[in-house]
């Protein structure tokens, strides 16, 4: 890759920079501090902003959080994140979400769950929990490890769903953002917003599959350097280090 006109390196955090929901480690940092003398940085996550800068122990970085429904910049000073954008869209009506949600479990036989069918979060985003919300860890950690049995019905989710941009999310259910947010959206408007060229930005993330929450990145005209285990970042970013 040709770095010399790269100027901000976007990733993702889940399984990229972390396993999914841990904390970011020692080697990771140390990778993220060398990445940082050279370019802007900035995460690209599906989950909150203030949920991502606990996790990664305050790592001085600016955030997208929830596909761009947020977007919190580091305050070098307060060593805080301040939120800059926090977008919440009152959901459709809920009784017609919890119809569509009950026709696909009854389509695809997936009528059997705990607690609840539909998660409802304050930015209007939904989790659909296949195994339900109040499903045991273990259970949902087994439940679809290659993503296959969610793959299969993906089309007919997003089908049933038109207003949202539908994600295979966690380990047993669809995550869904309201249109137009998603990574990609997101992206562009940070760049939009900094007068920063596409061609000026490289995306580092592993869920570039079929459904995946970095795929609307993958297949655009970004750069984009995939990784499928998060203990490869230090190798990943090489080309990235590499002099001009
Ligand atoms: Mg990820």
């Amino acid at each position: 890759m040709n770095t010399k006109n790269i100027q901000l390196i976007a990733m993702d955090l889940d399984g990229t920079l972390t396993q999914h929901k841990q904390p970011l480690d020692a080697a990771h940092k140390e990778a993220l501090d060398r990445l940082g003398r050279r370019y802007s940085l900035l995460i690209a996550g599906a989950g909150q902003v203030g949920r991502i800068f606990s996790q990664i122990g305050h790592y001085p970085i600016d955030i997208i959080g929830n596909y761009g429904m947020q977007y919190g910049e580091y305050d070098r000073d307060a060593k805080e994140i301040r939120l800059v954008r926090d977008i919440r869209v009152a959901a459709d009506d809920r009784e017609q979400i919890e119809r569509k949600a009950a026709l696909i479990r009854e389509t695809y036989g997936y009528t059997v769950y705990s607690g609840g069918s539909v998660e409802f979060h304050p930015s209007g985003c939904l989790t659909l929990p296949l195994l339900g919300t109040a499903a045991d860890a273990a259970e949902k950690l087994a439940f679809d490890p290659d993503r296959k049995k969610r793959r299969k019905i993906y089309d007919a989710v997003a089908g049933a769903f038109p207003d949202y941009h539908v994600f295979v999310g966690g380990s047993s259910s669809f995550d869904l953002a309201p249109k137009p947010y998603d990574k990609y959206y997101a992206l562009d408007l940070y760049c939009r917003e900094k007068g920063l060229p596409h061609e000026n930005v490289v995306y580092i993330g592993d869920d570039y599959g079929l459904g995946g929450n970095d795929e609307s990145v993958y297949r655009s005209d970004f750069n984009y350097l995939t990784i499928d285990h998060y203990q490869d970042f230090p190798q990943v970013i090489q080309p990235l280090l590499a002099s001009v």
